[in-house]
C-alpha cells in the first residue's frame, strides 16, 4: 500500500496506546492500576452540564463560526483578563477541538517546510510529532545540569536562522516543573528581540503547589497583543477535568487568528456547538472546582513524594505543579530486568499490572512518568507494586487483587 511516508513516520500517541492497554486489562477483570493517563477523575462541573443540556434540549445544534461562538469567546476574553491581566478582542481568540488541535493549528499556520521549532525536554509527547506533521523540524533542548528546568544559554545555543518558534509548557508535562519568573521574562525578551514565536502551552496553569507561582508570559512583554510574539494556548481539559469535551483555545494577534480560522474552516468547519456551550458553562461557573482539583493533586503529590522517598535508588525532583511526577529509575537500568525505560515500563506492567509511561517518550530516558491524578489508594498501591518488582529490599510477597505473588527474579 502506497501510504504517505510522512504520515507513516508519525508515532502513535504512547499515552493513548498505554491507556488502551490498561482499559483492555481492566475489562478482562485484571486489577490494573493506571498511572499513565493525564486525566482528572472529577465529575463534569454542573454548570458545564447544565449549559450544554440547555443547548441540547433546544434542539438547535448547528455549525458555529469557524473560530468559535461569540458567547464562548466572551467567556475566554473574561478569563484572559482575570488570569492574564490582558484585555483582548474577539478577533484575538480562536476556539478549537482541544488544546491539541490549537497547537497543531498554530504550527500549521506559522511554519514553512524545514523551519525549526525548539522544544524543551522533558516535553509533551505530541510536540515533536506535530512539528513533523507540518514538515517542520523539532529541535529538542535538554537541560544539561540534570534538572528539569530549561536554561536560556542552552536555548540560545540551539537557535538558528531557521528557528521559527519555541514551545514553553509550564507547569510542565511530564516533570511537574514550574518555570521561574526569571526564565519566563528572559525567554519573552529573547523571542521578541529575535522575532521568534513563543508558544505558551498554559493548559496546567492553575495546578501549582505549595505557593509555587505561575505567571503569564504577557506580564513580561512590552508589545501589545497585535505585536507580541507570545501565543497563548489554554483549554478546559485539565483545570476542569473536561478532557472528553475537547475544547481548547488560542489567544494571539488578529492576523494569525485570521489564518488559523481559514485553516480550521477548511479542516473541521468549526468546533462542536454543544461542547462549546459546555466550556462556556465551566468558565462562567463556580471556579472553586479548579481549586478543589488543585488541592487534591497537591495532596496526591505529597503522597507520591513520600512513597518514592523510601524507594532505594529512585531519585525524584518533587513536582511543583500538574499531576505528574518524573522519577529517575536509572539505578535500575540497565539490569537483568530491562535495558531502557520502554522495557522497564513493560516489565512493571507485566509483573505488577501498573501502567506507567516511559521517559523516553518525553525525551528523558531512564525515567518513568507517573500520573497521580487517580486516588491516593491507587497511588500508594501502584508505587508499592513497582517497588516489589524492582527493589530487593522490599517484601518479596505481595497481593495483587486477590492473588498472592512471590518475587523470584531478584
Ligand atoms: N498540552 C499539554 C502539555 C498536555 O499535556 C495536553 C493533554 N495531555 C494538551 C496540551 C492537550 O490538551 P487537550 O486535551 O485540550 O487537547
Amino acid at each position: 500500500m502506497n501510504i504517505s511516508r510522512l504520515a507513516r513516520a508519525i508515532a502513535e500517541s504512547p499515552t493513548f496506546a498505554l491507556n488502551e492497554e490498561a482499559r483492555i486489562l481492566r475489562e478482562r477483570g485484571e486489577p490494573v492500576i493506571n498511572m499513565s493517563i493525564g486525566e482528572p477523575k472529577n465529575k463534569t462541573p454542573i454548570t458545564a452540564i447544565l449549559s450544554s443540556a440547555t443547548k441540547l434540549s433546544g434542539g438547535d445544534i448547528k455549525y458555529t463560526p469557524p473560530d468559535g461562538t461569540p458567547s464562548l469567546k466572551k467567556a475566554i476574553i473574561r478569563y484572559t483578563e482575570e488570569n492574564y491581566n490582558k484585555i483582548v478582542a474577539p478577533e484575538n481568540v480562536i476556539i478549537s477541538s482541544g488544546a491539541k488541535q490549537s497547537i497543531f493549528n498554530i504550527l500549521y499556520s506559522i511554519l514553512n517546510p524545514q523551519d525549526e521549532v525548539i522544544i524543551l525536554a522533558p516535553h509533551w509527547v505530541s510536540y515533536p510529532e506535530m512539528v513533523k506533521m507540518v514538515y517542520g523540524i523539532p529541535v529538542i533542548v535538554t537541560p544539561e545540569d540534570g534538572t528539569f528546568h530549561p536554561r536560556m544559554e542552552d536555548i540560545e545555543r540551539a537557535v538558528s536562522s531557521y528557528t521559527k518558534a519555541i514551545i514553553v509548557n509550564s507547569p510542565n508535562n511530564p516533570s511537574g516543573e514550574v518555570f521561574s519568573q526569571e526564565f519566563i521574562a528572559q525567554v519573552v525578551e529573547f523571542c521578541e528581540r529575535k522575532k521568534i514565536f513563543l508558544i505558551m502551552d498554559d493548559i496546567y496553569h492553575k495546578l501549582v503547589f505549595d505557593g509555587a507561582i505561575w505567571e503569564p508570559a504577557y506580564k513580561y512583554t512590552k508589545a501589545d497583543i497585535e505585536n507580541t510574539m507570545v501565543i497563548v494556548v489554554n483549554g478546559v481539559a485539565k483545570l476542569y477535568g473536561m478532557t472528553g469535551f475537547r475544547i481548547g483555545w488560542v489567544v494571539t494577534n488578529r492576523k494569525l487568528v485570521e489564518v488559523m480560522t481559514n485553516v480550521q474552516g477548511q479542516m473541521t468547519s468549526c468546533t462542536s456547538a454543544l461542547l462549546q456551550s459546555a466550556a462556556e458553562g465551566a468558565l462562567n461557573g463556580m471556579q472553586s472546582i479548579v481549586e478543589n482539583l488543585r488541592l487534591t493533586f497537591q495532596n496526591n503529590k505529597q503522597v507520591v513524594v513520600q512513597e518514592l522517598r523510601s524507594f532505594k535508588g529512585v531519585r525524584l525532583i518533587p513536582p511543583k505543579g500538574t499531576f505528574y511526577a518524573l522519577p529517575d529509575f536509572r539505578a535500575y537500568l540497565p539490569s537483568s530486568l530491562a535495558n531502557d525505560s520502554v522495557e522497564l515500563s513493560k516489565v512493571i506492567l507485566k509483573k505488577a499490572l501498573v501502567v506507567t509511561v516511559p521517559g523516553k517518550e518525553f525525551g528523558m530516558e531512564g525515567h518513568l512518568r507517573l500520573s497521580y491524578a487517580g486516588s491516593v489508594k491507587d497511588i500508594k498501591e501502584g508505587i508499592e507494586r513497582i517497588k516489589w518488582v524492582l527493589d530487593p529490599t522490599s517484601p518479596n510477597e505481595i497481593y495483587i487483587g486477590d492473588r498472592k505473588l512471590v518475587r523470584d527474579w531478584l
